[in-house]
């Protein structure tokens, strides 16, 4: 099959609008007609061989929010049939070893990699993977706004749920609460029935994050945070930093209340920063790593969109021919939430 798409013909370089064969789906595959792909810093992040920067793995279609309907399955496939509406699990995971038995996928001990750096991704109409990567999804949402389910949804869910365990009481502040994954952080905290600041240096999210159920904080310098709006003096129990600065990692270390949580979600390489261990102990602060969801979390996060407890922020729709207009809004730092490209 001959189809047209963007790839990586360099680890870093421009997209290229290309055609080319997508081989059909071998055992254990199946073929997805793509329906939408989502935009975000994490495609770019992949797109600059962040996560990998193999040559070898070049030409290389982008893209990991992938939502669309199975086209064709390959030998030995009973789990799909075509004709079934699915969305990608970002991480190739091997299924089988106990990380992946007991529903912990993201930390699967044979990761063989990501969907748009090691397979190709949702930058183009058709693509093949694993068929353990197409995670079935219900009917009835829209292929934009379903592809902040994936990723944009499943990782607050994952924070929410099984890492910072916002409970009733809790006081949560988003750092970078007006991007894709932190806007739907903020409802989330909210739906686990926390109190949320959202801090970001964009005022023009602001409204969206008061919509999401959070009272949006400006954050342009870390000496000046005036969480008061939100909750009067008392320190937040949570901070979940999606800048994962020096400063906002040092910020969230000296505000928290005592027994506070700060849970962190970027990889950039050479950010660190100081631990005091009396400091952690004396007011038993706890830091978190949290990588991505699981599979169940992503059919929860479907459960939950479908419901309209949550609701996804897709500012920007766009036709093929303006993926790279989305770029430069990511890169701005003015899209609010996510962006989509339709197939
Ligand atoms: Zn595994």
């Amino acid at each position: 099959m001959k189809v047209e798409g963007y790839r990586i013909h360099q680890w870093g370089g421009p997209l290229r609008w290309d055609a080319f064969d997508l081989p059909d789906p071998q055992a254990g595959e199946v073929r997805i007609a793509v329906e939408a792909c989502g935009i975000g810093l994490t495609v770019l992040n992949c797109i600059r061989g962040d996560l990998a920067n193999d040559a070898a793995r070049l030409p290389r279609v982008p893209g990991h929010e992938i939502v669309g309907m199975v086209d064709a399955v390959g030998p030995g496939v009973t789990s799909h049939a075509a004709g079934q509406r699915v969305m990608a699990y970002f991480y190739l995971v091997c299924g089988t070893c106990d990380a992946c038995r007991t529903g912990q996928d993201s930390l699967c001990r044979n990761l063989a990699g990501w969907v748009g750096v090691h397979r190709d991704g949702g930058y183009a109409p058709f693509t093949v993977l694993p068929a353990g990567n197409a995670v079935p999804l219900p009917d009835g949402i829209p292929a934009a706004q379903a592809t902040a389910i994936p990723d944009a949804i499943a990782t607050p869910l994952h924070v929410c749920k099984t890492r910072a365990r916002i409970h009733r009481g809790d006081r949560v502040v988003v750092i970078g609460a007006g991007g894709g994954v932190g806007i739907h952080m903020v409802e989330m905290a909210a739906l686990f029935g926390a109190t949320v600041a959202g801090l970001d240096v964009n005022e023009t999210k602001f409204q969206a994050i008061r919509d999401m159920g959070g009272m949006p904080i400006p954050s342009r310098s870390f000496d000046r945070i005036d969480l008061a709006p939100a909750w009067g003096q008392d320190p937040p129990t949570v901070v979940i930093d999606l800048l994962g600065s020096r400063e906002s990692l040092g910020w969230g270390m000296k505000t928290l209340d005592l027994g506070g949580r700060h849970v962190v979600l970027t990889t950039f390489r050479e950010v660190d920063v100081p631990l005091s261990p009396r400091d952690l102990v004396l007011r038993e602060l706890t830091i978190l790593g949290s990588r991505y969801a699981s599979k169940g979390e992503l059919l929860e996060s479907a459960q939950l969109v479908a419901a309209g407890k949550i609701h996804p922020v897709v500012s920007r729709v766009v036709p093929p021919g303006e993926v790279e207009e989305v770029h430069r809004a990511l890169q701005d730092g003015t899209l609010l939430g996510r962006g989509a490209v339709i197939w």
